[in-house]
């Protein structure tokens, strides 16, 4: 056979086409590298233990451990998301109280929460749904609880965000004044340059305090939204990775991916969207990828066979 005859070629190309293995898209989710960081950050041993150092705000601290179906389930989660044991939080049931102090409207059902010290779930609303559905919501808290996201969020993130903007914004604008004062008032005014100086220093550091304070106040906000918004994503993503399994995310979803639809073939990076918690369409991108790698948990892989 002649091997480089295009027919030849063409053949081997039709090949390699057919034969192309399915490569898996977790890596396509990139996060952005601001999140990186304080991801980096929040995973540090020093945070676990600063988080874990104060219990005082949590008045469901004594509730009863969960019971055994849901401690194995956290153990599976927290093994499967990497979550060393010192990061491990114990998994407590949540009281009916929090129904009512903590849903955000009548038909919005609070299934799971994670607190500095423990991770709560609500095991009467758990018992009803489907496995995959139960399997899904602790893993989601789980991610929750590797990134010491109670702490995080309680002020850190946000204080240190809107400080630095606020001093940056007063070094700027004090600069800026100082320079636009210097060329447009100083030639105009009969004062000296000690008096003058003195002048330029309170109204160049009233006006620019009072413009850094409010830099801060809208920094603060924006960085309150946008870092809830990428915790819930990440949890849903890496949640539905570390699940392992296409049919547990098909369970959430309440409906069957269908690998010949078009519009899961084409690869998405699931952090670019700004707003919080995955849509059902893009879950099942993920339960696409799991499904095109065969990827069942134990209870699915029992029920198929
Ligand atoms: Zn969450
Ligand atoms: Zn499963």
């Amino acid at each position: 056979m002649n091997y480089v005859s295009p027919r030849y070629i063409l053949l081997m190309c039709l090949l390699a086409l057919h034969s192309n293995s399915y490569d898996s898209r977790e890596k396509i989710h990139q996060k952005p590298l601001i999140y990186r960081i304080i991801d980096a950050i929040a995973q540090l041993n020093i945070i676990h233990r600063w988080s874990r150092s104060d219990s005082s705000q949590d008045g469901y601290k004594d509730q009863p451990i969960a019971t055994a179906l849901y401690q194995q389930i956290a153990r599976q989660a927290y093994a499967d998301l990497h979550i060393d044991l010192i990061h491990q939080i114990p998994v407590k049931q949540l009281p009916a109280k929090a129904q009512t102090e903590l849903a955000q409207s009548d038909d919005h059902i609070v299934l799971g929460l994670v607190r500095r010290n423990s991770l709560y779930i609500n095991e009467q609303a758990l018992n009803k749904i489907t496995y995959g559905y139960k399997r899904g919501t602790m893993y989601h808290e789980c991610v929750h609880a590797k990134y010491a996201d109670p702490f995080m969020k309680q002020n850190n993130v946000k204080n240190i965000s809107s400080l630095a903007a606020s001093c940056i914004t007063h070094k700027v604008l004090s600069s800026v004044i100082n320079i636009t004062s210097d060329t447009l008032i100083q030639p105009h005014v009969d004062i000296t340059e000690d008096e003058y100086k003195k002048i330029r220093f309170l109204y160049s550091h009233a006006i620019s305090i009072i413009i850094a304070q409010l830099a801060g106040f809208f920094t603060r906000k924006y960085i309150d939204k946008t870092y809830h918004n990428y915790r819930e994503r990440r949890a849903d993503v890496e949640s539905l990775y570390a699940l392992q399994c296409s049919r547990c995310i098909e369970e959430m979803c309440g409906i069957r991916v269908n690998v010949n639809n078009l519009q899961y073939k084409k690869p998405c990076n699931l952090y670019t969207s700004g707003s919080s918690y995955l849509s059902r369409i893009e879950k099942l991108h993920i339960a696409y990828d799991l499904k095109m790698q065969n990827k069942l948990c134990e209870h699915h892989t029992l029920k198929t066979v």
